[in-house]
C-alpha cells in the first residue's frame, strides 16, 4: 500500500462504504488505513447504546436497509437485530469487510498529511509513509467530543467517555443538553434506576419548522422519552442555555445558566452537548476552508482548497442537507467513485448513476420538502 491511487483514512460506515464503491472501478489501486480497529467508534460507544435509525431487510424491494452501508447486505439480517448495539454494527462493518476482501490496514494512524508539490499527499502514519493521488477523509466525530463547551466543562462526564452507565456512582444526575445523546444518556440511567435532571435549550422533539432527523429528535429516542416520563424520576428543564460549571465548597457542583439561573448536583453532571466542529477534519484542519464550524465543500464534496481530497461521513453538509446519518451520506459515495474514475480514466463500468443504488429515495434530488 505505499503508492496508490486513492486512500481512505477511517473504517467506520464512512470509509467501509466509500472502499466498496470504490472496489466496483477495475483497475484502481486504493487501499483503507485504520487508527485502531474496524468500527472502532461504535466499540467505544456505552455498552447500553443502540442504533437511533431501524434496520429491516427491505433490500429486495429496492431499498437497502437504512444502516447498510453496500446495497446487498442488511444488518438487521446479520445482527438479527433492528436497533443494533455499537460491537453488533461494528462486527457488521467488519463481516462487510471481510466479506468483499477489502484492502484495510489496522492500527495504522495517519499522523501528517501534506500536499506532494509533484501531485498527491505524502503521509506519515504510525507504520511508515504513504503516498497516493487521491485522499479520502473519514474520520468521523465520536472520537473527537468537544470536551470544553463552556467554561468548567471539564469537570463533566462527556457523554463519549462513558464505557457503561452502570459505573456510575450515586442516584441522582443531571444531564446538558437535549438532543439524541442528552436524552440517551438520561433514558439509558433512568431503565437502571436513577434520578436525571435533564437540561435542554429547547424541546428537539417538537421543532416548528422541520422534520429533519438531524435536528428534530428522533422517534426511537421519543418513544422512550415518553415512556421513561411515567416513571416521575425524570425532570426536564426547558429554556437550559448553560453557560458555565463551577465546584462547590462542599465537593459538588453549580450549573450556571445565561438567564441566571442555577442547579447544584452532587455528581459529575453528563454532558450531551456533542462533537468539535468539523470533528476528525480538524486534524488537517489546515486542507480545508471552515464556515463556522463546518468544512466547506464542493458539490462533488470535494475541499474547496486541497484538490483531490474528499470529505465522506456526518460532517458533509450542503446548505440545509445535513447528511449526518448512514443512510443519508451513503448517497454519496457512488458521486465520489465516479468522479475519482473518471479523473483516473478508469472505466466506472459497475458504478451506477450517484446515490442511484440505493433505489427510489437514494438520490441527489430527493430532500425535505419535494414531492416524492
Ligand atoms: C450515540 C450515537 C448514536 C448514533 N446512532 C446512529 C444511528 O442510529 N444511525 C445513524 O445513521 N447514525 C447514528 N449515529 C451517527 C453515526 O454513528 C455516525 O454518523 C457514524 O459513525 C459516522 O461514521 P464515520 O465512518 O464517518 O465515523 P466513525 O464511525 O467514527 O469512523 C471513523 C474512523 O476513523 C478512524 N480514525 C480517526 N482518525 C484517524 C486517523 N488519524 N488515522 C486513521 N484512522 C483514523 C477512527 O478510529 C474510526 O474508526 C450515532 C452517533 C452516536 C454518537
Amino acid at each position: 500500500m505505499e503508492s496508490l491511487d486513492v486512500l481512505i483514512v477511517g473504517a467506520g460506515p464512512a470509509g467501509i462504504g466509500m472502499a466498496l464503491a470504490l472496489s466496483k472501478v477495475p483497475g484502481l489501486a486504493y487501499g483503507v488505513v485504520e487508527s485502531d480497529r474496524i468500527g472502532e467508534s461504535f466499540r467505544r460507544w456505552p455498552e447500553q447504546t443502540r442504533l437511533i435509525t431501524p434496520s429491516f431487510n427491505s433490500n429486495p424491494f429496492g431499498l437497502a436497509d437504512l444502516n447498510a452501508v453496500d446495497e446487498n447486505s442488511s444488518p438487521a439480517i446479520f445482527a438479527g437485530a433492528e436497533h443494533l448495539n455499537g460491537p453488533q454494527y461494528a462486527d457488521y462493518l467488519s463481516a462487510v469487510a471481510e466479506t468483499y476482501d477489502l484492502p484495510i490496514a489496522c492500527g495504522c494512524k495517519v499522523l501528517d498529511v501534506s500536499v506532494d508539490p509533484e501531485g498527491g499527499f505524502q503521509l506519515a502514519t504510525e507504520k511508515g509513509e504513504l503516498h497516493a493521488r487521491f485522499l479520502i477523509w473519514a474520520t468521523g466525530e465520536y472520537q473527537f467530543p468537544d470536551l470544553d463547551p463552556f467554561p468548567g466543562a471539564r469537570a463533566c462526564l462527556h457523554y463519549a467517555r462513558v464505557e457503561d452507565w452502570n459505573a456510575l456512582e450515586g442516584n441522582h444526575h443531571t444531564v446538558i443538553g437535549g438532543y439524541e445523546s442528552g436524552v440517551d444518556a438520561a433514558v439509558n440511567l433512568i431503565r437502571l434506576g436513577h434520578h436525571v435532571r435533564l437540561l435542554a435549550r429547547r424541546p428537539t422533539w417538537d421543532l416548528p419548522d422541520t422534520n429533519d432527523p438531524s435536528q428534530v429528535l428522533s422517534p426511537y429516542t421519543r418513544e422512550r422519552l415518553r415512556e421513561f416520563e411515567q416513571t416521575g424520576r425524570l425532570e426536564i428543564v426547558f429554556g437550559a442555555n448553560v453557560v458555565e460549571l463551577s465546584e462547590t465548597d462542599a465537593g459538588g457542583y453549580r450549573i450556571h445558566a445565561a438567564d441566571g439561573r442555577h442547579w447544584d448536583c452532587d455528581t459529575r453532571p453528563v454532558l450531551g452537548t456533542g462533537f468539535i466542529g468539523g470533528g476528525g477534519a480538524r486534524q488537517i484542519e489546515d486542507l480545508w476552508e471552515w464556515d463556522d464550524g463546518k468544512v466547506l465543500l464542493t458539490p462533488q464534496d470535494e475541499s474547496t482548497c486541497t484538490p483531490g481530497l474528499f470529505l465522506v461521513g456526518p460532517q458533509v453538509c450542503h446548505e440545509q442537507r445535513i447528511y449526518c446519518f448512514i443512510y443519508k451520506f451513503r448517497q454519496r459515495f457512488g458521486l465520489i467513485a465516479i468522479e475519482l474514475a473518471q479523473r483516473l480514466e478508469l472505466d466506472d463500468f459497475g458504478l451506477m448513476s450517484p446515490g442511484g443504488a440505493w433505489g427510489p429515495f437514494g438520490n441527489d434530488e430527493c430532500c425535505e420538502g419535494c414531492e416524492c
